[in-house]
Order: structure tokens, then sequence, then C-alpha cells
């Protein structure tokens, strides 16, 4: 998921927010103006609800943040890095850059979230009360901090990829030692969790409740394929822990010369090898660029016998055969690499090339549908 606004840095970990954030801000401030702050506190001024909308979305958002640094700050104090925090349609998630090593970390990691959530939720109804001779300001803190106690509370949910599913995991693989079969056992909660909300959702809309209703199948129907994904993503972190690109890469490929027209480079390469592009290399076997098949379809097919390989190649994204292949997978997911040594082209990566290197080792079963 690209985040699409970088919001700045807390404790040097990067804050994104996707663009899906924004519709859920305007949904929660309308919501909180139009409805709930005019049943809570009556007589006041448009001016006034809508205040109180802007302010309450801005402490939530502020809150789901505040509940994911909090786990971010555990992870990283257990040695565990954290990338980025990004704020999406569901609420926030941290990019944690692996798992735990110990069932003890992974629960403290996991239970900092909604703690904090509590904590906040505790602080909040208590300032309202504190204030309540300012009504409007006392229904903003009580309200937000009602909701950080249901935040706190859902996320305690045991289900994969939720916190109370990690938690969950945690016990699991404190009791019987096998990290994957905890996990799995935690997705598969995930799912019934999901389920069961999905369940909760149709119920609410047959007794009228339409936008509560939806909202719990939305929710029900992206932790399904969350459990499902987390799952696969470790199977896969498994598989290829320690695994360099060199491993996994097609060595010596066939290269194309930048001079080459497009029509032969059709008929002589994409027709001929059947692979989806080639790296174009110099004469001495410098890389220039990568011409992809997709690019050329691109191209009227009357222009091929007058343009040149590298006028339709592209720039080439270059990677040291040394690389861990984990941290180049999210790469190789939109395009080719080049794997290239000291200025000189030794191979090149592809999600094919992954795929074959799983099925080979047999691992592709267990992560089936990906
Ligand atoms: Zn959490």
């Amino acid at each position: 998921m690209g985040s699409a606004v970088r919001l700045g840095r807390i404790f040097g970990i990067e804050i994104g927010i996707d663009y899906s954030w924004f519709l859920v801000f305007l949904l929660f401030t309308w919501t909180f103006a139009a409805v709930q702050f005019p049943m809570m506190v009556p007589h006041q001024t448009p001016a006034t609800y809508w205040s109180m909308g802007v302010a309450a979305s801005v402490l939530f958002f502020a809150c789901v943040l505040a509940h994911e640094l909090s786990h971010s700050v555990v992870s990283i104090r257990s040695g565990i890095p954290v990338r980025r925090i990004d704020l999406f349609l569901f609420g926030g998630m941290a990019q944690i850059a692996r798992d735990a090593d110990t069932p003890g970390q992974e629960l403290r990691i996991a239970a900092a979230g909604p703690a904090a959530s509590f904590v906040l939720g505790i602080l909040l109804v208590v300032a309202a009360d504190l204030v309540r001779p300012l009504a409007p300001l006392a229904a903003v803190l009580g309200f937000i901090g009602f909701l950080n106690v249901v935040l706190g509370g859902f996320n305690l949910l045991p289900g994969f990829p939720l916190d109370g599913g990690r938690i969950l995991r945690a016990l699991v693989w404190h009791f019987n030692r096998d990290r994957l079969r905890a996990t799995r056992a935690a997705a598969t909660s995930g799912k019934v969790v999901a389920y069961l909300l999905m369940l909760v959702g149709v119920y609410q809309i047959m007794l009228g409740n339409l936008i509560g209703g939806i909202w719990f199948i939305l929710i029900g129907w992206f932790l399904v394929g969350a459990a499902d994904s987390s799952y696969r993503q470790l199977v896969l972190e498994r598989a290829l822990k320690g695994v360099r690109v060199e491993e996994v890469m097609t060595g010596d490929p066939v290269t194309v010369d930048p001079d080459v027209p497009v029509e032969l480079l059709v008929d002589q390469y994409f027709l001929r090898y059947r692979h989806g592009g080639f790296p174009v290399v110099d004469r001495a076997g410098h890389p220039l660029g990568l011409v992809e098949l997709n690019a050329v379809r691109q191209i009227p097919r009357e222009r091929w016998p007058y343009l040149t390989t590298s006028q339709v190649m592209e720039p080439d994204a270059e990677v040291d055969p040394d690389t861990p292949i984990l941290q180049v997978l999210e790469r190789i997911g939109q395009k080719r690499l080049l794997v290239v040594h000291e200025g000189a082209l030794v191979g090149i990566l592809s999600s094919s090339d992954l795929a074959r290197f799983l099925h080979v080792h047999g691992v592709l079963g267990g992560v089936a549908g990906s």
C-alpha cells in the first residue's frame, strides 16, 4: 500500500496517510457534527457542531496514531525496527520490519497498542468530567475517550492480524514452541472473527442499521483477506530467510543490443525466447536499461521498423547479487530487476524467478493462491 501523503517523522518513524483516510476523516467529521454531537449537546449553532466535529476527528486521528506509536516504541525497544506507520481506511498499521524473536516480545508489542488506547480513553473521560461546564468540549473529549475504549476492545478480538490475534499467537507459540503453527491458529481464528463480524453486519442491516451494518461487513471482509495474507507472508519470509538474490535470479540472461530495431526485437527475442523483458547492454557488457514486452505493445506496429531498442527501453532498476531477497520482494512485484556486480550484468530477477524458486523448494503448496 503506497502512502499518499507524508506527515513527517516521530521517533524516526515515517508517518504516512493513505488517500482512503481522508474519506474516513470526512465521514467521521460529518457523523460527529450532524448526528452524534447534536444528540449529546442540543441547542448549539451549526458552526459549533462543525468545529466540534473537526476537533473530534483530529483528536481521534491523534489517538489512532498514539496506538500505533505505542506498538512501535515497544518494538524498537525490543530491537525490531519500525519503518513506517500508515494510516488508512480501517485505522493504522505500523510497518514493523520483521517478526518478534520470542513469544514474550510479540506479546508486549501487541499489547502495547490496546493498552495505550485504554489509558487514553480513561484520561479523556476524566478530562471530560473536569471540563463539564464547557459542554461542547466535554462532549468531544468524552466521546473520543469512549471511542478509544471501543478501539482498544475491538483490537483485542482474538484474530490475526488484530492485536488480539497477535496476543493469541504469542500464547500458542509460547506453549507449543512452533511459530508457524501458532500463526496458522491465529489466522484461522482471525477468519472466524471476521465472518462473525460480517454476520453482525448482516444482522444490523436486517434491524435497519444500514450504515453500521455495511461497516461491519467491510471490516470483516478486510480482515478475512488480511488473515490470509499475513499467514502467507510468514510462510514466505520463513522460506526466503537468508536467501540472496544470486540464488533466485536467472543467471547469464539473453541480452539485447541497444541498436536492434524494435521489429527485430519482437521477432528475434520476444517471440523466440518468450520472456517478458530483456536487459539492454552495450558491447562492454554494461547494462543500459530494460526493454519490456508491455512497453513495446503500446507502440503502433507500423512504427516498429523505425525505432531502435534504445528508444523504447526504460531505465533499469539494479540490485547487487548479494542482497537478501526479502529486501527486494516488494520491488520485483512491480518490475524486473537487473542483477549487476561491479558494473557488469550477471542476471535478471523477476517474480517468475521467485515463483520458480519457491516451487523448486516445495514452498508454493503452502502459499497457493498468492
Ligand atoms: Zn494495534
